[in-house]
């Protein structure tokens, strides 16, 4: 696999998509396919192990979740990426030859996890994406890429997915763009990636959070992708169509179309 964070992403921002969970093995296929075809994505995505907030949620397929990656990788080509939380999750994915690893807000919060996935992950040659901790701690960040690198991480970015208040708020988690634009200022050589789903929290404003992160010079997009948003066993409010991520992906005004 090419060196993900060595490209700059810099004419074009790079395109991770797919389901917020994993669901079923058709699931995962058809949307691979469906995304391939868009001619528009870089990186499959899916959670395989979900952090859910009250028990009973639905937590994810689990280990049987990644042969349905894998077999997407075979079918479409695509590259596969998945949100790890333990060192089992990070054995598990690296068993089924995961591409690219991401770090969520729910444990980039806590140092004890964090290093427990670290740890798992020394003399690994992996990318790693992690996520802003779901609140607005920037050295809580820049520590979990500092206990990335220390292992010897060396592929590591950032993704940019807004931090949680309390209420019904405009947005789900409030991007406060100041952050983002800090930790680019603190790390200029590293990814920076915007996940305007888990901002919005719903299909509304997507496309206008992805053009402000793309007008602030973000070198991506994570954007969850759905077969059949609506009925998604997880944040369905959220999700488009692979079709639709296509035709967002169009409107928008590219750096490269700036200059
Ligand atoms: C996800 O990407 O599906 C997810 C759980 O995101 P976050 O960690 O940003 O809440
Ligand atoms: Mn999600």
């Amino acid at each position: 696999m090419k060196d993900l964070m060595q490209e700059k992403w810099t004419k074009r921002p790079l395109i991770i998509s797919g389901p917020c969970s994993a669901e079923t093995e058709e699931q995962v296929l058809e949307t691979a396919t469906r995304l391939v075809n868009t001619g528009k994505v870089d990186i499959l995505r899916a959670g395989i192990w979900k952090p859910r907030t009250k028990p009973g949620m639905f937590e994810g397929i689990g280990m049987k979740g990644l042969p349905w990656m894998a077999q997407a990788k075979k079918i479409t080509g695509l590259p596969i990426t998945v949100e790890v939380a333990t060192a089992k999750h990070v054995e598990d994915a690296l068993h089924f030859d995961v591409d690219m690893l991401w770090i969520g807000a729910r444990t980039t919060v806590n140092p004890f996890s964090v290093q427990e996935v670290c740890d798992a992950l020394r003399g690994v040659d992996v990318p790693v994406l992690i996520k802003n901790p779901i609140n607005p701690d920037l050295e809580l960040w820049c520590g979990g890429i500092e206990r990335l690198q220390k292992v010897g991480v060396k592929q590591v970015g950032m993704i940019h997915r807004g931090f949680s208040n309390y209420g019904n708020t405009e947005f789900r988690n409030a991007p406060m763009w100041h952050l983002p634009i800090e930790m680019k200022r603190r790390f200029p050589e590293m990814l920076l990636i915007c996940d305007p789903s888990h901002i919005c929290g719903n299909r509304t404003m997507l496309q206008s959070v992805a053009q402000k992160s793309i007008d602030l010079d973000f070198n991506g997009l994570m954007i969850e992708s759905h077969i059949d948003p609506d009925n998604a066993w997880s944040d369905a409010k959220q999700q488009i169509t692979p079709e639709r991520l296509s035709e967002m992906l169009g409107e928008l005004i590219w750096r490269s179309e700036n200059t």
